[in-house]
């Protein structure tokens, strides 16, 4: 048989990460998601992506909402302190003031997340004030205020207030019929809480896109086989369906492809049928590494064929359209401009075998290809800064991606390599709780010095 070459292009870390994003930003406008939709609870939503905008269904706050407990005033009356005003009523949250106005010399009692009476431009806190002459348990209510004020209660105010301190006014945070999340919004527990006040029992969101995880490689047997003394269990299709949940999509797992270009083909076909096809394994320069040649029997289009990373450098990304003739890509394809892709097309990442490798390259590329197909505009990946504990020194070329754990409290992060035994080693990356960013230039980094570093 004839193999293909597909066409080849290593590109650097933003380079790939420019193609991505490019990839990404169409698929999300040709498709919207996965187009199809569906009505759940507001909690069984949780994680998942807006196919509505959620609208406010009255201003936000509804009323001048008080934010503390005090007195509500007329700025002007405290302007000069201390001073006595005459109250003549109190106001719980949930009561409507609708009958009780404070006038110039007069003071509201008054709760945190209870509505401003009329007249009142402030409250002032009660920490700043004194109830002038204690009230009488037997001093009957005043039938004609109506807001278990006793009669003749005065309070001393300490401290002036400016206009429109302590509360907050109606429509202040909202108007009605004014958007409060976007269509293509993740549902995290804010996103569900702005949903909730806005009365949303049931929201309409994205269908999960599909995603299929194909594990490849003779050595690789399932978890609950016995493996033989050469054979290794497959970690990568449970951390690549982890990942890929966590990411917003319904994990396939397919059956382990063999390195044997019948079996692999087949397998790979019917990851195809899903959304996105991720594929670890066999993409190294190995002779039983296989994926690239039987994706370009399938008429791939490569958008790069590997990324000066570490771990990771093999990773592949491409798609295959479904009985289309791939455009054959000039022989660098990053300096080619990305071409539409049609709704139809299949995206697929090879991601290489080892663990830590398939992990890392998961989150550097593979997420927001899977956010776009959820719905949502892909996030940023934004690298935070920590101070290093002990010096590092490594080699130039490649970007670096290395695990390293995180310590230290409050403002005082500091960041050291965990110490591990290259990309196969799972038992240090899970000790590790993020990862350290290395710059293709550098050669010696000193203890103390502020660097770059990927969450995870
Ligand atoms: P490959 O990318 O196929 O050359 O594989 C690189 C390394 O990753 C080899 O040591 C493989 O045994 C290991 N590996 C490949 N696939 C898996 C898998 N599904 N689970 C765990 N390790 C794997
Ligand atoms: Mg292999």
């Amino acid at each position: 048989m004839s193999s293909i070459t597909p066409a080849t292009g290593v590109v650097s870390f933003e380079e790939a990460r420019r193609i991505v994003d490019e990839i990404a930003a169409k698929a999300l406008a040709t498709r919207g998601g996965s187009g199809e939709t569906e009505i759940l609870d507001l909690l069984s939503a949780r994680g998942r992506v807006l196919a509505e905008p959620i609208v406010a269904d009255r201003d936000f706050p509804p009323f001048a909402r008080a934010t503390r407990d005090g007195y509500a005033v007329r700025a002007a009356d405290v302007a000069m302190t201390p001073t006595r005003l005459r109250v003549v009523g109190e106001i719980k949250a949930g009561d409507l003031p609708d009958h009780l106005t404070v006038d110039s010399g007069q003071a509201a009692s008054i709760m945190t997340g209870a509505a401003l009476p009329s007249g009142a431009d402030a409250v002032v806190m009660v920490e700043y004030t004194s109830v002038a002459q204690p009230s009488h348990p037997n001093v009957a209510k005043d039938a004609t205020l109506g807001w278990g004020t006793l009669a003749g209660e005065f309070v001393d105010i300490q401290r002036s207030v400016s206009v429109g301190e302590n509360f907050v006014p109606r429509g202040a945070e909202a108007r009605a019929g004014q958007r409060l999340l976007d269509r293509g919004r993740r549902l995290d527990h804010a996103g569900i809480a702005i949903a909730a006040s806005a009365g949303k029992s049931r929201v309409q969101v994205f269908r999960k896109p599909r995603v299929a995880v194909l594990s490849t490689g003779d050595e690789v047997v399932e978890i609950d086989a016995a493996p033989g003394p050469a054979q290794i269990r497959n970690s990568n299709s449970y951390s690549l369906a982890a990942q890929v949940q966590n990411a917003g999509a319904e994990a396939v797992r397919l059956a382990i492809a063999p390195d044997e270009r019948g079996r692999l083909r087949e397998l790979i076909e019917e990851g195809l049928e899903c959304d996105l096809l991720l594929l670890t394994g066999g993409v190294s320069m190995g002779k039983y590494d296989l994926v690239e040649q039987v994706l370009g029997e399938l008429k791939a289009e490569f958008y790069f064929t590997g990324a000066e990373i570490q771990p990771g450098r093999p990773v592949v990304f491409g798609s295959c359209g479904a009985g289309i003739p791939a455009r054959v890509r000039a022989s660098n394809p990053a300096s080619a401009r990305v071409g539409m892709p049609a709704p139809h097309r299949k995206y697929f990442f090879g991601l290489p075998g080892n663990p830590v490798s398939t992990m890392v390259t998961f989150e550097l590329f593979a997420q927001p290809m899977i956010e776009a197909l959820a719905g949502m505009t892909p996030q940023r990946l934004i690298f935070l800064r920590a101070r290093l504990k002990a010096e590092i020194r490594t080699k130039t070329g490649l970007k670096r991606f290395l695990p390293a754990v995180l310590s230290g409290e409050f403002e005082n992060a500091e960041v050291e390599l965990a110490r591990w035994q290259g990309s196969g080693d799972i038992a240090t990356l899970a000790r590790a709780n993020c990862y350290l960013v290395i710059p293709p230039d550098r050669e010696r980094i000193e203890a103390g010095e502020w660097v770059p570093l990927l969450m995870r």
